[in-house]
């Protein structure tokens, strides 16, 4: 673990809540995952359907991307696995490592758009379900000005790790 007083843009460190339901536990992470992600105690836990948030996490390094494969394939206990929420930093990494997501569906992920009329960036939450495969992707209202947004990205880049979906 670091040390306590250490200052400047430090990374967030990993952390996760999990909410357990009869039926389905859910684990919402936060921060970044690197070296120091600890997946020990949670792989311990988890049984059952499983759902990970992962809208929050924002920087996943190459020592953090090890530990989460090392970690998704390995869930002894685990029957069932989604990820939803996935923010952009997980999508890169869906798109780049095969293995990244384990044995997990994809529900849903954040994709960039754009405003052409007012210069409006979000993020907005896309549902698989609302995708047509690799090159379809949802419409989307500025939430400024009410003009239609563009998707940010190149759809069959961004898109990509849902043709394996
Ligand atoms: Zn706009």
């Amino acid at each position: 673990m670091a040390t306590a007083d250490v200052r400047g843009p430090e990374p967030v460190a990993l952390s996760w809540r999990i909410r357990e339901r009869p039926g389905l536990t859910t684990v919402e992470f936060v921060g970044e995952i690197d070296e120091n992600a600890d997946f020990v105690e949670l792989r311990r836990r988890l049984r059952g359907a499983v759902a990970f948030q992962l809208g929050e996490v924002r920087r996943i390094n190459s020592c953090g991307v090890r530990e989460w494969v090392n970690f998704v394939r390995d869930l002894p206990h685990v029957t069932e696995l989604s990820f939803s929420h996935c923010s952009p930093a997980i999508v890169t990494q869906l798109n780049m490592i095969y293995n990244f997501r384990g044995n997990a569906r994809i529900r849903s992920f954040f994709a960039p758009y754009v405003c052409d009329r007012c210069g409006q960036e979000e993020e907005k939450l896309v549902d698989v379900t609302q995708t047509g495969g690799k090159h379809e992707i949802p419409q989307f209202a500025c939430s400024q000005c009410g003009a239609t947004m563009e998707f940010d990205d190149l759809p069959e880049r961004y898109l990509s790790f849902l043709a394996e979906a």
